[in-house]
This record gives C-alpha cells, structure tokens and sequence, in this order.
C-alpha cells in the first residue's frame, strides 16, 4: 500500500522525512539501546529531547524570552479550563465565538467567570470572521479570547481583534506554525498538536511569564495550573514523552526548510489553487466568506448531499482520502496542514475537475 494523500483535520500527515527518521530510532535511540517510549523521563538522553524541542520550537517562532513553553496533555479541549483557570483575577473575560470550538471554550469559561460574549458570526453558520476592530471589550475583562482558525468551518483571523489593551488568547491548534506570528502580541497561545505538528497528545501552550501566578480559581488542581508546569520545565510527571520527541523532530524539519517564511508561502500557494478553481467551477463552491478564509482548512459543498457524498467516495478510490467536512456541518472539507505536499493539493485539484466535467 502506497502512502495516500490524507485531507483529515487531524490526527493528520506528518512530513515523511520525520515518520522515516522515527522508524529508524524506534528500537534503539542513539545508541541507548532503547526505544524513547521505554526510556525514563528523568534520563539525560530524554532531557536533551525536550531542550532540543523547546529551543528549536523557539527558533523557529522566535518566541521573545519573557514566554515560558510548556508541553501539556489534555488536548486543545482542556485549555478551554486551564485558561479561565488561571487567567480570570477579575472573574471576566470577553470572548469572540467564531465556531465549535470557541463556543465551547466560551461555556467552559462560564463554569469560572463572567465570560462575554463580544462578537460571534453564528448568524451566518460561522462562515466569516466578524470585524473586531471596535468591539465592546469590557474595562474587567482579564483577557479576550479567540479560536485563531476554525477548524470545522475552515475560517481564520486575518487580522488579529484590537483588545483595546487586554491580553489576547488564541487557540492555535489548527494553524500553529503555518506561518509566522508576532508572538508578543498574544498573552497566551495554545495548540494541540495532532493538526499542524505531531501526534495527538500533546498540547503545546506559549505564556507571558508575567501570567503565570499562585493566584488562581480556588482548588485549580496542582496539574491544572500553569505555574506547576512552568516550574517543573513540562517535568512535573511524565509528560507525554513520545509525542513530545515526534514534535521536536517536526520543529527541526521546519527549521531545515526555510522556517514559516517559507511554510506561509507554501500553504498560501496550496490554499490559492483550490480557492481559485472553486471561485470559478460550476459544481463545487466555497463556503466561507473571501476575507475570511482558512489556508488550512478549505471547505466546499456542492449543490447536493448525494453529489459530496458520490465526490468523497470516489475520491477515496483515487488515494485522496478523508475528504468529508465535519460531521455537524456536512459537505466537504480538505485540511492542507504544512504536511500535505503541493502534490497532494495537485492531485485533489485534477480529480475535483474531472469530478466536475463528469457530473456536471
Ligand atoms: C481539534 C481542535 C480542538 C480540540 O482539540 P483536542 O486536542 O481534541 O481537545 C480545539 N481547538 C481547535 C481549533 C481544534 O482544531
């Protein structure tokens, strides 16, 4: 069986280069005679893993030395907590819901604090991203909080919401380190890393240190605030030590291709070819709006729901698989995370056109 092309949002396709150099260490890492999934967290050879990926990680987004990296577990999902957690001093936050994803760290947020809502494009099935640049940020509000690129609907913030002073937080889990960011910008970044970066996990969270406190809601348990993590250096307990050295490798691979100067002009050459050719076919069309769209979620329908699904289905037989949009919003979606080679985009490109001159 030959490696396919694999749309999923995640877990999702890692460059080959890495899968290689994992296969080739996977019974004995460096001469330790270990696999890094059998040997101990406290080990120097491990240590020297986890320094490596944290200071190529902040290489590569050249993270200002006043943010701490911490490699977590719980996914993207619980960072929709630790952030009210440990951030709401006041009990207030402002968030913007722009999908799935931020709504539900919106209501997990409610379980904490006063969390508001100060935009939100659920009027129109969250296919836009609402202007943020005058929007009623409340004077307590600890930080505002939005989902960077939505995932499941395939939108992103071109431009990043004007705070009016407060501490922005992002969920980057769907386009961390798919171009570059001006990380001082943020107070707090997180991203689970089974989309863009590794395997599923390992949740990576980027923090001003000025953020992390003792002060935090009551009986935050110990493994759920920022500050025990920070001050162990991601070694409180085990951290989630095979995924963390699979995501170091991908730091690395990034690092030795041009960084995400070049990562951005890629996945924007990848992204443009298939919002071109759907602005122009006669079958398929894009859902999102033209100011808002993803570079790393393209999501498209066409005029039926017997059509997609004949288009999924024989698109898999091409070697093009997972091609079907997320469950609650149907239609098609193809996640084109830094991974997925032009080839790959290519090759969905000549079979969407044949597609079409057969159905049309
Ligand atoms: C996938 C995803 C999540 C949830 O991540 P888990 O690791 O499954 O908890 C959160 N936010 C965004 C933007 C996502 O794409």
């Amino acid at each position: 069986m030959e490696r396919v092309y694999n749309f999923s949002a995640g877990p999702a396709m890692l460059p080959v280069e890495v899968l290689k150099e994992a296969a080739s260490e996977m019974l004995n890492y460096k001469n330790t005679g270990m696999s890094v999934m059998e040997m101990s967290h406290r080990s120097k050879d491990y240590e020297m893993i986890l320094d490596e990926a944290e200071n190529n990680l902040r290489k590569v987004m050249n993270i200002p030395d006043n943010y701490k990296v911490l490699f977590l577990q719980g996914g993207g999902s619980q960072q929709f907590a630790m952030v009210p957690m440990n951030l709401m001093k006041n009990k207030e936050a402002d968030y913007i819901v722009t999908g799935v994803w931020a709504k539900k760290a919106f209501n997990e947020a409610k379980m904490y604090g006063k969390a508001n809502l100060v935009a939100s494009s659920e009027d129109q099935q969250y296919s836009y991203i609402p202007d943020c640049s005058n929007l009623n940020i409340s004077k307590k509000a600890d930080y505002v909080y939005i989902c960077e690129n939505n995932t499941i609907y395939g939108t992103k913030f071109w431009k990043l919401p004007d705070t009016k002073g407060k501490i922005l937080v992002a969920d980057q889990s769907s386009c961390f380190l798919s171009e570059p960011v001006d990380v001082s910008k943020y107070g707090l970044i997180f991203a689970g890393a089974q989309k863009n970066v590794g395997p599923a996990g390992v949740v990576i969270v980027i923090i001003r240190d000025d953020l992390i406190s003792e002060e935090v809601y009551p009986a935050t348990p110990t493994m759920l605030r920022y500050k025990t993590h920070s001050d162990a250096k991601s070694l409180f307990n085990t951290p989630p030590a095979y995924g963390i050295y699979i995501c170091g490798k991908v730091f690395k691979w990034l690092l030795d291709n041009g960084g995400l100067q070049e990562r951005k002009i890629k996945n924007e050459e990848k992204a443009k070819l298939l919002y071109d050719y759907l602005d122009n076919s006669k079958l398929f069309k894009p859902t999102v709006r033209k100011d808002s769209r993803s570079l790393m979620n393209v999501t498209f329908i066409t005029e039926s729901d017997e059509l997609n699904e004949k288009f999924i289905k024989e698109a898999k037989l091409e070697g093009l698989i997972n091609l079907k949009g997320h469950r609650l919003v149907g239609g098609m979606r193809a996640s084109i995370y830094n991974a997925m080679p032009l080839e790959g985009v290519k090759a969905l490109l000549a079979f969407m056109k044949k597609f079409e001159e057969e159905n049309i």
